[in-house]
């Protein structure tokens, strides 16, 4: 929550938001499955003006050995930023924020992904921001699942992802920029929706009990419809329909 903006109206008297989005709609969503052809799996998001490409590798040998395990398999994640993906350009370095959200990502698909079935082998997951307006780990998160899928990795089931949050004391669905930076809460939810599992669940501000679980609900509300269009994407490249 930096830099609150006072003068910025995030919900007028007709409870219409910044962004001419009513309180529980989210973003447009477009998810493509595959289009890298050096990538074994790989997917395309668009989610609101967020623009994330992943790419997905293995399962492959692991080097150095030592870093194996001889159980399962191990997943690697990198979340990058490209400098021209905000306003001013981001220092190519690699960020705290970037570490951090490689990690929460990974370990949000673990629960996902059968690493059991592929022992001593390595999945890495690139994924690319070309265009960042707020909600990108959920987005990025949304897509690596797909590209996870694309690359015929074993998977319980898919995470979808989206963030609820709350401004002017109203929760609403699927934050973006604006509303992160001027409003009062973000909570980032990552979500499998056939076996009713939370594995990402970030909050950013200050929410009362009531609040709290109403982002709960209204997130997980999201995310089944983030699922419906990841499901769609594989279905539109591998049976050249969206499951209708
Ligand atoms: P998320 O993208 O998951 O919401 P954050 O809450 O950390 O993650 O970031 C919110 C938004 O802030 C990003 O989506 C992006 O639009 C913007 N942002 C992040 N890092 C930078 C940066 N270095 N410079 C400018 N804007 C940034």
């Amino acid at each position: 929550m930096g830099g609150r903006d006072a003068t910025m109206v995030l919900l007028d008297e007709n409870g219409i938001r910044c962004d001419g989005r009513k309180v529980d709609e989210p973003r447009r969503i477009m998810i493509k499955a595959g289009g890298l052809k050096n990538a074994d799996g790989s997917a395309y998001i668009e989610f609101g003006d967020n623009k994330i490409l992943v790419g997905v590798f293995g399962p492959r040998d692991v080097h150095p050995k030592h870093m194996s395990n001889t159980d399962t398999g191990i997943l690697r994640v990198r979340y990058h930023m490209e400098p021209f993906s905000v306003g001013e350009r981001k220092n190519p370095a690699p960020s705290r924020r970037e570490i951090e959200i490689s990690k929460v990502i990974k370990e949000a698909l673990e629960p996902a992904v059968m690493l059991d079935k592929f022992p001593r082998t390595a999945v890495d997951v690139f994924i690319e921001v070309l265009q960042a307006d707020g909600g990108t780990r959920c987005a990025a998160l949304t897509a690596a699942s797909v590209a996870l899928a694309d690359a015929g990795i074993p998977m319980r089931d898919l995470v979808a992802a989206i963030a609820a949050g709350k401004v002017a004391d109203t929760v609403i669905l699927d934050v973006n920029n604006e509303e992160d930076q001027a409003g009062q809460a973000d909570m980032p939810i990552g979500y499998m929706p056939n076996l009713e599992k939370i594995t990402l669940l970030q909050l950013d501000g200050v929410l009362t009990p009531e609040e709290y679980k109403k982002c709960v609900e209204v997130g997980v509300e999201g995310c089944k419809l983030v699922y419906d269009l990841q499901k769609k994407a594989l279905h539109e490249k591998y049976f050249g329909n969206g499951g209708e």
